[in-house]
């Protein structure tokens, strides 16, 4: 595991995520994107030195650097959401920026004892803040998800979610609660938000998603009894799809699209390119 201590100056060579609440800061180079090199990040005036360990990339160690809220960019330089980061970059750098957003978020909520209000410090051998009065230790949270991928007979659930910004269908998810196993979850999730029963689980996959700090865990599951019934607030609409009738579905660098993509390969349905953005 990588330690939140300021980089050394003998480190291998360095991808630099600096994110503040308008995003990640990058440089626009004609039509492409880049991101920030040390002595650029200097010269915006931001601190380097400063900056938390937060994984790696390729063959370089990620450093994430807190962005204030009244930094003045000069031109050429620009924020891009986490999110527009799929699209700017490559999958990679979008799940780096992700944890190095994620990295910062808990740096930055983690500043005090959360049992005694005591100003906390950082332990140098891993990624955690200590108190150092009551010794209570606040790790990183990982909150999980489940993310699931209804059928019955050959058609798949999609539902279109009412806080989207763009209107397309996915799969249905929501948070595990305390106490919960994530196929719990699935059951209540499911039919809280759609009324009906499913049975048959079956795990897909996982994925990060740091908005700001979740874990995707995908899975299938076959329709068992009940007909739709949304909640109207969450899930705006949901039906059973054909996969030759399709709606707009997620991106695919997203694991919602990964479950929708296994299930149209089963049904031997080629999956519809990403839409331009
Ligand atoms: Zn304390």
């Amino acid at each position: 595991m990588t330690s939140s201590s300021s980089p050394s100056e003998n480190a291998r060579a360095r991808t630099w995520f600096a994110v503040g609440k308008a995003g990640v800061l990058v440089r626009q180079d004609a039509a492409a994107f880049a991101l920030p090199t040390r002595e650029e990040l200097a010269s915006l005036g931001l601190s380097p030195e400063a900056a938390l360990a937060s994984g790696t990339l390729g063959d370089t160690d990620c450093f994430a650097v807190a962005v204030p809220e009244d930094l003045a960019l000069p031109p050429g330089w620009s924020n891009l959401t986490i999110r527009s980061l799929m699209t700017a970059f490559d999958a990679p750098t979008f799940y780096a920026a992700g944890t190095a957003g994620h990295v910062l978020d808990w740096h930055t909520t983690s500043q005090f004892c959360g049992r005694c209000g005591t100003h906390t410090e950082a332990v140098a051998s891993e990624r955690c803040m200590k108190c150092p009065k009551c010794g209570l230790t606040q790790y990183p949270r990982i909150a999980p998800a489940v993310i699931v991928l209804v059928r019955r007979g050959d058609q798949a659930l999609l539902a279109r979610n009412g806080r989207f910004p763009v209107p397309f269908f996915s799969t249905l998810a929501g948070f595990t609660e305390i106490g919960e196993t994530l196929e719990e979850t699935i059951h209540r999730e499911i039919y809280e938000e759609v009324g009906i029963r499913v049975r048959d689980t079956k795990y897909h996959g996982t994925q990060p998603w740091p908005f700001p700090h979740s874990l995707m865990v995908g899975f299938t599951a076959e329709w068992a009894s009940g007909d739709i019934k949304v909640d109207g607030e969450e899930i705006a609409e949901a039906r059973f799809f054909s996969a030759h009738d399709l709606p707009l579905i997620p991106p695919k660098i997203s694991i919602a699209r990964r479950l929708i993509d296994g299930w149209l390969e089963e049904m031997g349905v080629p999956s519809p390119p990403d839409r331009p953005r």
